[in-house]
């Protein structure tokens, strides 16, 4: 059974739409026996989104709360199907742990081309490290060659939990795209994206189908702590313990 040390995908109430504090995010996770929690509040550009000055300050706060290893880093807004996301470069290479994902309040769905165009894009990026909530229907892509891309540039993919019920159809594409980072042997993390503390860890339908198919336990990130930590050492530029 495959069990994670980490939620790497979290917002909390900086953003309008999400209903805890970091305290009790935290909390949550230390309850459910977690070690790591990436917290990624969605960039300016989200409707009821943070503004800069939000991410130009989340240094301040301890590393660890609740006895939990909190790692900084943002949920960014592809703008544009050229590679645009909404925070300035300068910000987004602090940030230790950068997803970027299509939203709709911030990018329409234009065609398949042109969304496998924009995650190429997005992969040459060096500052971000997270494909995130990938599956979702509304904007297909070309799985062979994006993938290849996310591959080639070290991208790690996200299996978001949360999209198998908030975004409809993104089940059956996350387990296509699972099958090809077996196949591809790209890493990937599998995250809640919760939006108030019952949620944090709360990956339950994810993980299933990952045990159904036989997902390679070793290319799950955040299923082992040393695993992970290696990983935050790379996005980081940091020890931590
Ligand atoms: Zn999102
Ligand atoms: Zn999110």
């Amino acid at each position: 059974m495959i069990t994670l040390i980490a939620d790497t995908h979290t917002h909390t109430v900086a953003t309008d739409h999400a209903y805890s504090t970091i305290g009790e995010n935290t909390a949550q996770a230390a309850r459910i026996g977690q070690k790591i929690l990436c917290w990624t509040e969605h960039a300016p550009k989200m409707l009821g989104g943070p503004s800069s000055l939000f991410f130009a300050g989340i240094f301040d706060l301890p590393r660890y709360i609740n006895e939990i290893m909190v790692i900084r880093g943002a949920e960014l807004n592809i703008m544009d199907y050229e590679g645009r996301v909404d925070l300035s470069e300068k910000l987004v290479k602090q940030l230790e742990w950068v997803i970027a994902s299509y939203h709709r309040p911030c990018i329409d769905p234009a065609n398949v081309k042109t969304h496998t165009k924009g995650w190429i894009k997005i992969a040459e990026n060096q500052d971000i490290h997270v494909i995130g909530h990938c599956g979702d229907p509304r904007y297909a892509f070309e799985h062979g060659p994006a993938l290849q891309a996310f591959k080639d540039c070290g991208k790690i993919v996200e299996i978001n939990a949360h999209s198998f019920t908030a975004r409809p159809g993104s089940r059956e594409n996350c387990i296509k795209i699972a099958e090809k980072c077996a196949e591809l042997e790209i890493p990937i993390v599998v995250s809640s994206d919760a939006h108030h503390y019952l949620s944090i860890g709360d990956v339950g339908p994810a993980l299933e189908v990952l045990e159904e198919m036989r997902f390679p336990p070793e290319l799950i990130l955040n299923g082992d702590y040393h695993r992970f930590l290696e990983t935050l050492r790379r996005t980081t530029g940091q020890e931590l313990c």
